[in-house]
């Protein structure tokens, strides 16, 4: 019996591995990546050529692509550190958006330290420097447009390289996964998920389903921004702020807005609840590594930005 319970459990890191990797840990002294035997292999993952680039193109900012199949010209990096705000895992080389995300996530830093009394936001991974998919994580964070954000508030002092690696941001569901931890989730959650949703250019949050529940619950005056915070699989350490493709460009593939609801009812959140969802079936055989897109599958144009000069560091 334990020997199976022990099965299943493996099983399940396994299937939620692209969950689980937003804790994984870093290092302060990052392994460059091997040089790719033959870089022009047109079977090549993307992900092993845009994983390379360290700099951002030396071209005009230019959004191409979607969300989970695209890339970002003349990318601007988030600072690692500013008065309300850290970047986390700098060994990723993650912390580079479009300089509107980058100007919205200082903006959100400032009224996180005033709404909720935090002395500031912890930032996760935003994107590479050309954006593109990555060798880990992520499905979507491929056009400078979605970050993540700790749930953990920044603590009052500068975190070392080594913190920034090391630390574990806290989990904010309870172990029955059907409601929020009410010894770590509290009105500051709430009041910094509702000023990302706030802000006009956002059009999508995801938190996890009993996150939901809670703003759900614990939401007061005006609502009208729970209906841009979307339930979703994992999202129980941070939470994930979607921008809508910004005006002018016009090679950006957004998605429609949702509808104008708060997604509150016992019908739009009791699917997230059922007991398949919460604990599904481990699958029959591990699933396999996926191979992911190669560069002729991404938009054309990703491949100029990819051969583009670099920015000046
Ligand atoms: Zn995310």
């Amino acid at each position: 019996m334990q020997a199976r319970l022990i099965l299943i459990a493996l099983l399940l890191s396994l299937a939620d591995a692209r969950l689980v990797l937003a804790q994984d840990k870093g290092s302060v002294d990052p392994k460059p990546l091997p040089p790719l035997a033959d870089p022009h292999d047109p079977k090549l993952a993307a992900k092993e050529l845009f994983a390379r680039k360290l700099l951002p193109s030396a071209t005009p900012t230019h959004v191409i692509g979607s969300y989970i199949k695209g890339c970002i010209a003349g990318a601007e990096q988030m600072p690692i550190t500013g008065d309300t705000w850290q970047v986390m895992r700098l060994s990723r080389n993650r912390n580079w958006g479009h300089p509107d995300l980058v100007a919205l996530l200082k903006r959100l830093s400032v009224k996180a330290h005033k709404d909720a009394g935090w002395p500031g936001i912890l930032v996760g991974d935003i994107g590479q420097p050309r954006g593109g998919p990555m060798l880990t994580g992520h499905a979507s964070h491929q056009i400078g447009l979605d970050a993540d954000i700790w749930l953990t508030p920044m603590p009052d002092h500068l975190l070392s390289r080594e913190e920034r690696e090391e630390t574990s941001a806290t989990m904010m569901v309870r172990d029955d996964r059907l409601d929020i931890d009410p010894k770590v989730f509290t009105p500051g959650h709430v009041a910094v998920i509702r000023d990302a949703a706030q802000e006009p250019a956002v059009q999508r949050i995801f938190v996890n389903p009993a996150i939901k529940k809670a703003l759900c619950r614990e939401a007061k005056g005006d609502r009208s921004w729970l209906s841009k915070v979307r339930p979703w699989y994992g999202h129980d350490y941070h939470f994930h702020i979607r921008m809508r493709c910004p005006s002018g460009n016009s090679e950006c593939q957004g998605q429609p807005d949702q509808d104008e609801g708060e997604g509150c009812s016992a019908s739009d959140l009791g699917y997230w609840f059922r007991d398949s969802i919460l604990h599904p079936e481990p699958p029959k055989e591990p699933p396999k590594p996926a191979h992911g897109i190669t560069l002729a599958q991404l938009p054309a144009a990703c491949r100029q930005v990819l051969t583009a000069p670099d920015a000046k560091p």
